[in-house]
């Protein structure tokens, strides 16, 4: 049997329709919008599409947005001076810097400069430890993505094994946070595994629900999990093919094997990926309702 697909294209749209109804009623109310404005530092042509990419699914759904670019060798107190500017700006409700920063400058710095009540990347330590301790934070929008995904495809996580594979702190280690909580999703019982785990397919044959964030394309074979199996997949690869392009984009799964097998699966693309967007415009308006005020 093949797995069902979760289908993070198809979800991210349904979350940013609801995101622009609810910036159009805003408007109507209140003639006031969310606004979000992005930091980029530097030339790098990835941060430069991701920056594009999120500006302009910001404006599709109503949201106000700015993008402050500079030069990469602009000093770390200029950064810092502008986060403080934006800050104080009573009409900026969301606040990200694109990462990487260039090499000179403090990225844990520049994050715990952000105001806590813009962070929409919930980077700040201050949404990390809420988070942690279960009060409302901003989540940082991947995680926060798939814990979506669980929700409206309606997977039981309770009493569930999740094995996460991969403890970053901007994908792994949230999300075995976030599946451990008295939530739902949540309530499950979380192994987190890492570079360091030995014996790594013994413990992914137990997951009734595996989140792949390790990094490594297709890394996750058929005979690493159990039947029907969730298996979610973070990863997203560039990798060379045989196509038009001369490449195609994979996961940190083997999705041909794995889907034959698993219950539930994320495709990459068109998995998780489309959700981180859609999150952060979430948090963004969540930051204009005054949601997580400190
Ligand atoms: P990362 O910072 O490189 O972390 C990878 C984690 O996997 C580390 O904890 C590492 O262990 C662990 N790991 C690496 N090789 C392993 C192995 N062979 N066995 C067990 N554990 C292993 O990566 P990340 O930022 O979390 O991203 C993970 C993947 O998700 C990447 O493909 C990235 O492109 C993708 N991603 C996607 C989105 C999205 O929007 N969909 C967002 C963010 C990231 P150690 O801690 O011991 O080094």
């Amino acid at each position: 049997m093949i797995a069902k697909i979760i289908d993070g294209k198809l979800i991210a749209k349904k979350v940013k329709e609801e995101i622009k109804a609810e910036v159009a009623e805003l408007i109507d109310d209140n003639n006031d919008t969310p606004h979000l404005v992005a930091i980029i530092v530097g030339e790098d042509a990835a941060s430069q599409t991701y920056v594009a990419s999120k500006e302009k699914a910001a404006r599709n759904v109503g949201i106000t947005s700015s993008v402050y670019r500079y030069p990469a060798e602009t000093t770390e107190e200029e950064l810092l001076n502008t986060i403080d500017f934006i800050n104080n700006d009573d009409e900026v409700n969301g606040l990200i810097v694109q990462l990487p920063l260039p090499d000179h400058i403090n990225v844990n710095k520049v994050i715990e400069h952000i105001s806590p009540d813009k962070d929409v990347d919930g980077f700040h330590p201050i949404n990390v430890g809420k988070m942690a301790i279960g009060q409302p934070s901003f989540i940082s929008a991947t995680p926060a993505g798939v814990m979506e995904l669980l929700k409206r495809y309606k997977v039981e996580t309770e009493g569930k094994h999740c094995v996460v594979l991969g403890r970053s702190n901007i994908v792994g280690s949230p999300l075995s946070i976030l599946m451990s909580k008295k939530t739902n999703p949540g309530n499950a019982t979380v192994t987190i595994c890492h570079s360091k785990t030995h014996d790594l397919p013994s413990i992914t044959k137990q997951a009734d629900i595996l989140i792949c964030a390790i990094g490594s394309p297709e890394f996750v074979t058929a005979d690493m999990i159990k039947k029907d199996a969730v298996v979610i997949d973070v990863g997203i690869h560039r990798v060379p093919a045989d196509t038009e392009k001369g490449y195609k984009i994979v996961g940190d799964v083997n999705f041909d094997e794995v889907s034959r097998k698993a219950s539930f699966i994320t495709p990459v693309p068109g998995g998780v990926g489309p959700m981180t967007i859609a999150m952060l415009l979430k948090n963004t308006l969540l930051s204009f309702k005054k949601e997580f005020n400190q």
